[in-house]
């Protein structure tokens, strides 16, 4: 199942980023997903939520960014989102138009929090 090897991915790419933040857990982490990188974004985030249960990262939240498939369009410079699959540019109507972004799968950012200090009961006057 294609989706459970991102998940893993996407896990092996958050304990990494977190060997730079000793004394802290990673809440949430965000990734970029294209329209042309064909995930199914369920499947993907119920993998992702069975891995986790039971480990330390149980409450790590994912939070997936879509990106739209976007051409460039080399005569006029226009930047627009592709829909059912005609990249021609809409503004100039030219077919000379190169692709720009829609096929990410990338980590976008990890958030950390710093485990709470034991200061429970320990309160200074
Ligand atoms: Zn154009």
């Amino acid at each position: 199942m294609h989706e459970m090897g991102i998940a893993n991915s996407v896990l092996d790419a958050v304990r990494a980023e977190m060997s730079r933040y000793p004394g802290s857990y990673p809440c949430k982490v965000g990734i970029r997903i294209g329209e042309m990188a064909a995930i199914d974004q369920d499947a993907l985030r119920f993998c992702f939520e069975a891995m986790i249960l039971e480990t330390d990262m149980a409450s790590l939240e994912l939070a997936i960014e879509f990106c739209p498939r976007r051409h460039h369009c080399l005569e006029c410079e226009n930047e627009f989102v592709v829909h059912d699959y005609d990249s021609s540019c809409p503004q100039c109507k030219s077919l000379a138009t190169k692709c720009i972004s829609g096929d990410e799968l990338e980590l976008a950012y990890v958030e950390v929090e710093e485990y709470a200090a034991s200061t429970v009961g320990a309160k200074s006057t």
